[in-house]
């Protein structure tokens, strides 16, 4: 078959390759501890799945509006409004299978062939492919590590932009690296927004999944509700990645558009788990702050473990469920370089410690010469954590021949 041509430009998601591999060796019989899994081992809290099976009972199983149902997006519009300080009404919300379609159809409806957007690298690969896909110009912007944390590189952000760029994405509350804007960083990056007139794709799909003290959103600077799209997802926050829920939030003009993507794509988000998204929202908060509260103990324990690893220097993430350690000198330690493919198998072939690296994420941008693995701490409970970090030490530490 002839291929069209715009499939040249769409990228994929890496990290799966990872997932294939561990699987590989694991059928083998080896031990394999699951750091690349992004996502959660969690079940979803009970109430949840019984608002699902009720509304299949009660016949919630045909179309519903492409919009998503009125009830969810009036109390997911106040559940943002509290969180963020915005003034959005349902008018403002289109649902969505997951937060991910968030990012093509915002593209879609904000986007030129031609345009320049700005997207983060190291970030979700899943922006540069529908950029590209699309038939805009991806213009990386770039992450410091300063402070104890990583902070977006404004300046060099700044200087990339031309009359021909259009839209930003920003992923605070970060995947890979688990960094959350400070206030002073918001306000700066909002005035970029602002004095460029660039509309922002504001993916907060880690916004809840938070450990220090209450998390504010960029939206909330002035003028940004105005040109911001944001994504919302119900998936980490409920443990519900598989049930695909979640949400356009922004300028009642540009969400009309993105139902009309809807309309075209599919239809409207599966009709019963939006009522599992409703009870999600209105109903107790118990399960979501104790997997917090064990999410938090595995971030700790992980972060211990490889801050003892000589070569090894991992920054604490205040948000998502992801640790962005440092690996240079290990890696040239181990007489890797730069070759993250290959230090990656070696790792898992002799410590059973699966990971993704900094190129499951973007390209590394001129001038980066630092290396970094990404290790999720969602997928993998703390006995693992602490056994595979150990195994890692141990390898780190050249024993690995004596156990094998
Ligand atoms: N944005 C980021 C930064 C993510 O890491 C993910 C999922 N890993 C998503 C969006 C998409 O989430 P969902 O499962 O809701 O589509």
């Amino acid at each position: 078959m002839r291929i069209a041509d715009r499939m040249r430009d769409l990228g994929t998601e890496t990290a799966f390759a990872v997932a294939d591999r561990a699987s590989a060796q694991a059928a083998f019989g080896a031990a394999v501890y699951p750091f690349h899994l992004g996502d959660l081992n969690f079940r979803t809290p009970r109430n949840i799945a019984e608002a699902a099976y009720l509304a299949i009972k009660e016949g919630k199983t045909g179309y519903c509006p492409n919009a998503g149902i009125a009830p969810l997006r009036a109390a997911l519009a106040a559940d943002v409004n509290a969180r963020r300080g915005t003034s959005y009404t349902a008018d403002n919300v289109s649902i969505q299978p997951g937060g991910k379609p968030v990012i093509g159809k915002f593209i879609q409806t904000l986007m030129n062939p031609g345009d320049e957007v700005l997207f983060p690298s190291p970030g979700y690969p899943i922006y540069e492919s529908q950029i590209r896909y699309f038939g805009g110009k991806a213009l990386p912007y770039g992450f410091v590590a300063k402070e104890g944390t990583f902070r977006i590189d404004l300046e060099g952000l700044e200087r990339s932009i031309s009359p021909r760029t259009r839209l930003i994405i920003v992923n605070d509350f970060h995947n890979p690296t688990g960094a959350v804007c400070s206030p002073e960083e918001q306000g700066e990056l909002a005035k970029i927004v602002r004095r460029h007139d660039l509309v922002a794709l504001l993916d907060e799909a880690y916004f809840e999944i938070h450990y220090a003290g209450v998390p504010r959103s960029i939206v909330s600077q002035p003028g940004m509700a105005e040109r911001s799209v944001l994504l919302y997802t119900f998936g980490k926050k409920f443990a519900m990645t598989g049930w695909r829920l979640g949400a356009a939030i922004g300028p009642a003009e540009v969400i009309a558009l993105i139902t009309r993507l809807n309309v075209n794509n599919e239809s409207c988000s599966a009709h019963f788990v939006q009522y599992a998204g409703l009870e999600a929202l209105r109903g107790g908060q118990g399960e979501y702050e104790k997997m917090l509260k064990e999410l938090r103990e595995r971030r700790d324990a992980a972060l211990s473990i490889l801050n003892s690893i000589p070569g090894v220097s991992c920054f604490s993430p205040v948000a998502s469920f992801y640790l962005y350690p440092d690996v240079t000198e290990l890696m040239d330690k181990k007489g890797f370089g730069g070759d993250y493919a290959a230090f990656a198998e070696d790792v898992l072939v002799r410590a059973g410690v699966s990971f993704c690296t900094r190129i499951h994420f973007g390209e590394p941008l001129p001038g980066e010469n630092r290396h970094y693995l990404r290790l999720a701490f969602s997928g993998i409970g703390l006995e693992g954590i602490r056994a595979g970090l150990n195994r890692l030490r141990e390898y780190a530490a050249g024993c690995q021949e004596a156990r094998d």
